[in-house]
């Protein structure tokens, strides 16, 4: 029997660039079981990838890909998913990449709510370029921009999402994998725009100045902080402090998508040109 992994991966590009214990390639192996799962067809399914570790995912899919430009594969996304509203499209994005620089791409794309599934990878740091802040550094983190500490506070990239318009919002963990399997097989299920942030290691960039330290260690790490959205809903502030809110965080099956509405303008300007309005 084919896995999913001989189905959906190029396998003539192994071995893939990813620093031992990473976990880039666990958030990969859950998209890949939710695509097989999905039953994704190869010729109408586009995965755009950003610039960083957790882009270059793309690249070892047998999909239709593009590698796009730093902090763009939400613009390439959107293009394609307007010039071809049959494709499932699917981006994958780091927080550097997707927060930092492609930080205003994302929240317009939720606005829009063009049907598009981001896969947003949350390593808490520039990993591909040795190790800069990004917008989900926590604060006193230390990274090559901070040494002594980041001072700024980092993003809740889900509840940024949510309040910008995207009608699917989850986070799930590296260390979790059956659920973040499910979250992104629910999210590109769902139509309309799904933000789904996965919390990963990197034990190189992030791990070598901040604890705690080594990849089992960081696992650990996602495991004990993590809290359901259910459980969430019964505890204080304080006891928030520090956690990870995991699984459906925000659902909307009624807002307009925006092909929708893109198409109904289309056939009011037609209406204009023809003189039947
Ligand atoms: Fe993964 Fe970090 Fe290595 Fe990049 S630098 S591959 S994010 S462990």
């Amino acid at each position: 029997m084919t896995s999913a992994l001989d189905r959906f991966l190029h396998t003539d590009r192994l071995p893939h660039i990813w620093c031992a214990g990473c976990g880039a390639g666990m958030v990969t192996g859950a998209f890949l079981r939710a695509a097989a799962k999905l039953d994704l067809h190869k010729d109408t399914t586009a995965i755009i990838g950003g610039i960083g570790c957790s882009s270059r995912a793309a690249g070892y899919l047998d999909f239709g890909t593009v590698h796009a430009i730093h902090g763009r594969a939400l613009a390439f996304a959107t293009g394609i998913k307007m010039a071809r509203p049959d494709f499932t499209v699917i981006v994958f994005t780091g927080d550097g990449d997707g927060a930092a620089i492609g930080g205003n791409h994302l929240i317009h794309a939720c606005r829009r709510n063009i049907d598009i599934t981001c896969i947003l990878f949350n390593n808490s740091i520039y990993g591909m370029t040795g190790g800069q802040a990004s917008p989900m550094s926590q604060e006193d983190d230390v990274s090559v921009t901070a040494p002594y500490g980041q001072a700024e506070r980092s993003f809740d990239l889900c509840r940024l999402t949510e309040a910008a318009g995207a009608t699917y919002v989850a986070r799930g963990t590296a260390y979790a994998g059956r659920e973040l399997e499910r979250l992104i097989r629910d999210g590109v299920r769902h139509k309309g725009f799904s933000f789904i942030e996965a919390v990963s290691q990197c034990p190189t960039e992030y791990g070598k100045r901040n604890p705690p330290k080594g990849a089992i260690a960081m696992l650990e790490d996602q495991r004990d902080r993590s809290v359901s959205a259910k459980e969430a809903a019964g505890m204080t502030p304080e006891e928030l402090e520090g956690k990870l809110i995991t699984g459906l965080i925000y659902k909307d099956e009624s807002a307009p998508e925006f092909q929708e509405s893109y198409q109904r303008m289309v056939e009011r300007v037609q209406q204009d040109f023809d003189g039947t309005s």
